[in-house]
């Protein structure tokens, strides 16, 4: 099964991925997370979309089509891909339905995930991240332990917040998505791919929700 999450910055979609790849042996395909691992290994690509992503605009379609490429061909389909922040544009759909035609596999379902940009603000301003493994946090939800170990793998690791986790950068990033991808709610909604689901539930409750438009 091949599934997309859509939803504003901040929606949940990394969490939600995190939980079906534990329940569903599927593959998480994040672009975000790529970019960033990129900018990490200080390759030239990642020097190059750095100052872009900081700003809180998206990077160029060739790039993240390319990226996605690599990725469909190198790993292993497992249960399924979960594509995750991509595609962002009409470009980039229109990308990923040929290159999973080429494939041989189909697209199953696009999740949208429904959120209020005054909850979006607030999620995102308070957000952190286990830097070992990627767990998020909330300082509001669910603050870092007081013993600062991870409750997902219980180190004591570092709790980074994203460069583009700020108010400046996440109108810049609001704006994207209304402009260039909230389109492809349209888009998948006419294909018949779409289910939205409502992502102010709690987690538990938007797993489910997914798991049910799943079956
Ligand atoms: P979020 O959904 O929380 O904004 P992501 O981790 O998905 O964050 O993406 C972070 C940044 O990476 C985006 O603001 C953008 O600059 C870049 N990016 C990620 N995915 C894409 C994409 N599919 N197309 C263009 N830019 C992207
Ligand atoms: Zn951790």
């Amino acid at each position: 099964m091949n599934i997309i999450l859509l939803g504003p910055p901040g929606a949940g979609k990394g969490t939600q991925a995190r939980i079906l790849v534990d329940k569903r042996d599927m593959v998480q395909l994040s672009t975000g997370d790529m970019l960033r691992a990129a900018r990490t290994s200080g390759t030239v690509m990642g020097k190059t979309v750095a100052g872009v992503m900081d700003r809180g605009e998206l990077v160029t379609d060739e790039i993240v089509i390319g990226l996605i490429r690599e990725q469909l061909e190198d790993t292993s389909h497992a249960g399924g891909f979960i594509f995750d922040g991509f595609p962002r544009t009409l470009a980039q759909a229109d990308a990923l339905g040929k290159l999973l035609a080429e494939m041989g596999h189909t697209l199953d379902c696009v999740i949208e995930m429904q959120v209020d940009d005054d909850a979006l603000v607030a999620r995102i301003t308070a957000r952190s991240t286990c830097a070992n493994c990627g767990e998020v946090y909330n300082d509001n939800t669910k603050p870092v332990p007081a013993t600062a170990k991870c409750t997902s793998c219980g180190e004591a690791a570092e709790f980074t917040r994203r460069a583009d986790d700020n108010q400046e950068s996440l109108k810049t990033r609001l704006l994207a998505y209304y402009k260039q991808t909230s389109p492809l709610i349209g888009y998948y909604y006419a294909k018949g791919d779409l289910t939205s689901v409502d992502g102010l539930a709690s987690m538990e409750t938007v797993a489910a929700d997914i798991k049910g438009a799943l079956g």
